[in-house]
């Protein structure tokens, strides 16, 4: 059963990368953006990123856009996790695994569509998709030590979605510069001392470490590498290789290992908050 839950995961991930080359090829030269509103707001040059433009084509920036697919599959292998979860006896994975893997998946959606059409539509879902991501990360750091129902994180959990999609309304390139990394690092500073404080009050276990190094290590990695792509000092606009689609990919690894942080603190089965597992 549970292999047949992976089997439909993975075949579901392969059309639809499948699926989005052929369409690509299919629709180049057919403006399939055409209509929608540009995220440059008409600027030259608005876009920070280094790859090459094919303007006509459905993924507009081709290497950013597919890289995209890897907060696709963490999103896959968390919703995976809460399936599985459900028939241990155990946990339920409501929290964690399941919304979280809603989350990411509506993340890989928005950025590659930002990606894919350099539309403001796109911009905003990306914008709110990654925020989202993050401050699950810190607002699940903040509670999971807390006895707070499913329906009401699901709640607050969606109407701080709404929050995200009503500001995440600017432009390129003003939201690069200014409100995107304000955000995040405030979100990163409220995690990494929530997580000092719980960690206080008992040792950190050689597997929580790991996880926790690999995070940050794949974000810093990443960062370094987006802040390259952003500034074109290393920009090889034609080729395959993109430091914007590394970012992408150390950002969804970062994702993954902190999910696997979360998920090595046992900590809490003494207490009884099953839901938070
Ligand atoms: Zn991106």
């Amino acid at each position: 059963m549970m292999i047949f839950v992976r089997i439909c995961f993975v075949l579901i991930f392969i059309t639809l990368f499948a699926a989005v080359l052929v369409l690509d090829s299919y629709l180049t030269g057919k403006s399939p953006w055409h209509h929608f509103e540009s995220s440059t707001k008409q600027r030259i040059d608005g876009i920070p990123f280094c790859e090459y433009d094919r303007s006509t084509s459905l993924l507009r920036e081709r290497s950013n856009s597919l890289s995209d697919f890897a907060f696709l599959a963490v999103g896959f292998y968390m919703l995976v996790q809460a399936i599985e979860g459900q028939q241990k006896a155990r946990a339920k994975n409501t929290i964690l695994s399941l919304i979280n893997g809603l989350a990411n998946c509506a993340h890989a959606i928005g950025s590659w569509l930002n990606h894919a059409c350099r539309c403001q539509l796109g911009h905003r879902l990306d914008l709110t998709g990654m925020w989202l991501i993050i401050v699950f990360i810190s607002f699940y750091s903040l509670i999971r030590h807390a006895n707070i129902k499913t329906f009401l994180f699901t709640l607050i959990f969606l109407a701080n979605g709404f929050i995200l999609w009503i500001i995440s309304d600017i432009y390129y390139p003003q939201s690069y510069d200014n409100e995107e990394k304000l955000l995040t690092t405030i979100l990163i500073v409220i995690f990494v001392l929530s997580e000092g404080f719980h960690l206080r009050s008992k040792s950190i276990t050689a597997k929580q470490l790991k996880w926790f190094g690999l995070g940050a290590l794949s974000l810093i990695i990443g960062v370094v590498s987006g802040q390259l792509d952003a500034s074109k000092i290393v920009c090889w606009p034609h080729s395959w290789f993109q430091l914007h689609a590394v970012w992408h990919i150390c950002a969804a690894c970062s994702v993954l290992a902190i999910y696997e942080y979360f998920r090595a603190d046992t900590s809490f089965i003494n207490k009884k908050i099953e839901h938070l597992t």
